[in-house]
C-alpha cells in the first residue's frame, strides 16, 4: 500500500486556554475527496487554517507526500500544491476571468515555465480548466458580473491554474442554488483521481454526493470517521449533535 499523501499526525493548536484543535489524526490518500463535518465551533475551519499555513500548528505534523510542511509558510505549502478555498471568493471583481486565471498563473510560475513558448498548449490547458468548471463561455466576462456558483467555480479555476493539489474547501455549497451546487457536485467528482480534497460541508445532500468516506469533528478532536451510514448511526455523532 501507498503511504498516505496527507497525513495530519497529533494536530494541535491553542488559542489562549481554548484548544480549537487537540490531537487530531487524519490521513489522506492521493485522489481521495473527504468530507469534514462536526457541529459549529468543532475545529473545522482551523484545521484547515493549519494545513495550509494561515494558522501555525502548536503541536503535532502535517505531512504532505511524505514531507513534513508543518513549519513552512503559506506561500511555500501553496507552492508544494496547498491550495485553499475561503468561504468568500477572492477573485478581482473588475477583471475579466481570463484576466483573473493569468493573475493565478503568475502566482505559480514554475509550474507553468515548461509551457511558456507553447502558446497553443497553454491555452489548451487553460480551456480545459474552464471547460471542467463550465465558465468556457465566460472567457471575456467581468468577475464581478459571474453569478455566485460562477464566482466560485471560478475560484476553483485559479487554483487548479496554480496547479494545487490538495484543495481544502470551506462549505462550498454555502448560498448556491440547487443547481449551482449540483454542477459543484459533478467539478468535484470530476477532480477526484487527480487532486486530493478536503471538503467541510453542512449540507447533507451535497454530502452524499461527492463523498463515500467521512470524518467527524468535535472539540477540535476526531469523533467519527467512517461511510456515512456507519458515521450516522454512531452514537457518539447522535449526542455531538443533538445532544441525546
Ligand atoms: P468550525 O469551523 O468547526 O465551526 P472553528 O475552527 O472556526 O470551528 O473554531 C473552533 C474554535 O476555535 C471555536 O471555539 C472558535 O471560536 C475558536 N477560534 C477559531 N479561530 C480563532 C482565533 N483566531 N482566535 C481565537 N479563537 C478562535
Ligand atoms: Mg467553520
Amino acid at each position: 500500500m501507498s503511504a498516505p499523501y496527507l497525513q495530519l499526525i497529533d494536530l494541535q493548536v491553542r488559542f489562549g486556554g481554548l484548544r480549537a484543535v487537540d490531537g487530531l489524526n487524519l490521513s489522506l490518500n492521493f485522489g481521495e475527496l473527504r468530507c469534514l463535518l462536526g457541529p459549529n465551533g468543532a475545529g473545522k475551519s482551523t484545521t484547515l487554517d493549519l494545513i495550509c499555513g494561515k494558522t501555525r500548528a502548536t503541536g503535532g505534523k502535517i505531512l504532505l507526500d511524505g514531507q513534513d510542511i508543518t513549519h513552512m509558510k503559506e506561500y511555500q505549502r501553496a507552492r508544494a500544491g496547498v491550495g485553499r478555498k475561503f468561504q468568500t471568493p477572492t477573485v478581482f471583481k473588475e477583471l475579466s476571468v481570463s484576466e483573473n486565471l493569468e493573475i493565478a498563473r503568475s502566482q505559480n510560475p514554475g509550474v507553468w515555465a515548461a509551457l511558456k513558448t507553447f502558446r497553443t498548449r497553454r491555452q489548451g490547458k487553460i480551456k480545459e480548466i474552464l471547460d471542467l468548471v463550465n465558465l468556457n463561455d465566460q472567457f471575456h466576462t467581468l468577475a464581478g458580473n459571474l453569478s455566485h456558483g460562477q464566482t466560485q467555480w471560478l475560484e476553483i479555476a485559479m487554483l487548479l491554474v496554480q496547479d494545487s493539489k490538495l484543495i481544502l474547501f470551506d462549505e462550498p455549497a454555502a448560498g448556491m442554488t440547487i443547481q449551482e451546487t449540483r454542477r459543484t457536485a459533478e467539478i468535484f467528482n470530476a477532480l477526484k483521481g487527480s487532486h486530493t480534497m478536503i471538503v467541510v460541508e453542512h449540507d447533507m445532500g451535497f454530502v452524499r454526493e461527492i463523498a463515500e468516506t467521512v470524518t467527524v469533528m468535535d472539540m477540535g478532536r476526531l469523533l467519527s470517521e467512517g461511510t456515512i451510514q456507519e458515521v450516522e448511526s454512531d452514537p457518539a455523532v447522535r449526542r455531538a449533535y443533538l445532544g441525546e
